[in-house]
């Protein structure tokens, strides 16, 4: 049984402990389920999720602002039970993060489809030549009449060809680089939206390279206002980033449950393995990092939800330590399984295939380091 005693830490409310402790039993109760058709796995799972309720925390839609504790909490907890059951939910509110925060109140309806389950979300920004720089996107939204014509193409967008509604960034001309893009709400049925390519990875989700060809936008598609796109897609990584480093907290802590229960019981040299020191100094490794990391991500969550208007350097922090950390304590866990740890259908070596994207989206490991330096530098000076 994984850990529980953080949940007693003073960054939480009794609202979140009632929450871990119910969506605990749920998980135990729901998941995993299987994966093998990764496209019906994430719609069923978005559907279980949505009757559940817990999809009511992926947006602020009835009428509680976003709650960042709530949001990583469920996150580490699917995450530890079933890492396409935190993508199902994670999309959700990715997707919609841009109407959660900036969207109309027409814009606004959507968030009872994808609450429900009944409608999955994408959040597109990434494009071929502009992963890492954001600032370099080249897909357009042309000012047309009353409204716009976008053309380009985007990629690496989680649930692309399954969506039924997508939040894309495009650059609106307003100035050079960051201070021309605006982001806009397009329903997957507008014509002009091309599924070019499915994208395989190596812990199969649905992924796809997608091409918007003279797509008609009205004027209301419009997030927010005109040319500040940059900074609404910042706002949505500002909270979504520590989502992320829970999701790698998850995946940790189920790692160290595996290698806690395979040490325990794996007789080796007429001793159990966790009585040798060597392995104890492997565990005592892993707990550290899953505790230190759970600080950084829960300090960030407490900060956000205080009232913090941006919370960029803590949130960077805790994606930035609780991925790399996750990926470290699940290379060890596969480790101390042996032979079984790289075995196709073994959790830890599940775990060591999930792990390893979460150091390069919503910002690679590199770029977190950046955010971080500079903003100590600022507050240096
Ligand atoms: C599984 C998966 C799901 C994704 N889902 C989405 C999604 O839903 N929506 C979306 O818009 N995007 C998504 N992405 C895209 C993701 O955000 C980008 O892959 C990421 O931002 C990196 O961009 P890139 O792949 O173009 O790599 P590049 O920008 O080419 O960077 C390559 C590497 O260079 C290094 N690097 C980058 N910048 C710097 C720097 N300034 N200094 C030093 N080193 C640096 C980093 O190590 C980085 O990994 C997803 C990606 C993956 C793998």
């Amino acid at each position: 049984m994984a850990d529980r005693s953080f949940l007693d830490w003073p960054f939480f409310e009794d609202k979140h402990r009632n929450l871990a402790a119910g969506l605990e039993a749920w998980c135990a109760a729901n998941l995993p389920i299987d994966h093998t058709d990764t496209d019906a796995a994430c719609r069923q799972l978005a559907q279980m999720l949505g009757e559940a309720g817990w999809l009511t925390y992926s947006s602020d839609q009835d009428g509680t602002a976003l709650d960042l504790r709530s949001l990583c909490l469920i996150r580490e907890t699917l995450a530890r039970h079933d890492g396409p059951a935190d993508f199902a939910f994670a999309m959700q509110g990715l997707g919609m993060g841009p109407v959660t925060l900036f969207g109309s109140p027409e814009q606004r309806d959507w968030l009872a489809k994808t609450t429900s389950g009944a409608a999955l979300a994408a959040f597109a920004l990434s494009e071929p030549a502009s992963g890492s720089d954001v600032a370099n996107i080249s897909t357009e939204a042309r000012p047309d009449g009353n409204g716009f014509v976008l053309n380009g193409e985007k990629t690496w967008i989680s649930n692309g060809g399954i969506a039924d509604i997508y939040t894309v960034f495009a650059r609106t001309g307003e100035g050079a680089g960051a201070k021309g893009l605006s982001c806009f709400l397009v329903p997957a049925d507008t014509e002009g939206l091309e599924i070019a390519e499915r994208l395989d990875v190596i812990a199969p989700h649905p992924l796809a390279r997608i091409k918007f060809n003279e797509m008609k936008l009205p004027a209301d598609a419009l997030i927010g206002t005109q040319g500040k796109g940059f900074g609404i897609a910042m706002s949505v990584l500002d909270i979504f980033r520590s989502t992320v480093g829970a999701a790698a907290l998850g995946f940790a802590r189920r790692a160290l449950d595996e290698a806690l229960a395979r040490t325990s019981s794996r007789q080796l040299f007429g001793a159990a393995m966790a009585e040798m020191q060597m392995v104890q100094g492997h565990l005592a490794d892993m707990a550290l990092g899953v505790d230190a990391a759970a600080l950084l991500i829960y300090r960030a969550g407490w900060k956000k939800d205080s009232g913090a208007e941006r919370v960029s350097r803590e949130a960077s922090m805790a994606k930035l330590y609780a991925t790399e950390t996750a990926f470290e304590i699940i290379d060890k866990a596969v480790q101390l399984h042996g032979g079984d740890g790289v075995r196709s259908g073994q959790k830890v070596e599940e775990l060591y295939r999930e792990i390893r994207a979460l150091r390069i989206y919503e910002g690679a490991s590199d770029v977190q380091k950046i955010i971080i330096a500079r903003q100590t530098l600022a507050d240096f000076s």
